[in-house]
């Protein structure tokens, strides 16, 4: 890896907000959808799913990838306001939608939301708030933004110039197939 590419990455990096159990997050949204990615659960962490679609993902074997929306969110940090990662399923995304028209809000950037987990391994739990601006300074944060801080954090390439996420994700396939196959091979040869 080339310095420039080292310190592209290292820009695209973001941190991915942790809700400890009995602990309410205070986040707002950035973006309107979360990237939805597939994912494994191997050798004590978690891969992204090469796809299941033509039975080529070797994490597909003897297992269902599971649905991970990976969302843009500001944080308080301090006095400083930050953008994160908020890893959660479809069921906390979905009850968010609900609970924010139930409350006449929309789910779009802006939107702050109470993030908690109530049990150690229990999903998410989001319940909005209200709406607020976004800081200047993250209100350019767009779905490559996102993306490129999904793909640094599975040491994935960077989205190219002019690429869409599709086309990144169909682009990154084979390096997903390459890690699996290793991560379920290094499994098996420690078994
Ligand atoms: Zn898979």
């Amino acid at each position: 890896m080339g310095r420039e590419e080292a310190l592209n990455r290292a820009r695209c990096q973001l941190s991915v907000l942790k809700v400890r159990m009995g602990s309410v997050v205070s986040v707002q949204l950035l973006l309107s959808q979360p990237a939805w990615l597939g994912t494994h659960w191997i050798g004590g962490r978690q891969w992204l799913c090469a796809g299941c679609d033509d039975g080529e993902c070797p994490g597909c074997i003897g297992q269902c990838s599971r649905l991970v929306g990976f969302a843009g969110v500001a944080v308080h940090v301090g006095s400083r306001v930050v953008p994160m990662l908020l890893e959660l399923s479809s069921q906390s995304w979905a009850q968010l939608e609900l609970l924010s028209h139930m409350d006449s809000m929309d789910v779009v950037p802006g939107l702050v939301f109470e993030a908690s987990r109530r049990r150690s391994r229990g999903s998410l739990r989001c319940e909005p708030v209200k709406m607020s601006p976004v800081v200047p300074e993250l209100a350019s944060f767009d779905q490559a933004r996102l993306v490129n801080a999904v793909a640094v954090l599975y040491r994935l390439p960077l989205l190219a110039v002019g690429e869409d996420p599709d086309g990144w994700f169909l682009r990154v396939r084979p390096t997903l197939k390459r890690q699996l196959a290793a991560a379920a091979g290094a499994l098996s040869g420690a078994t």
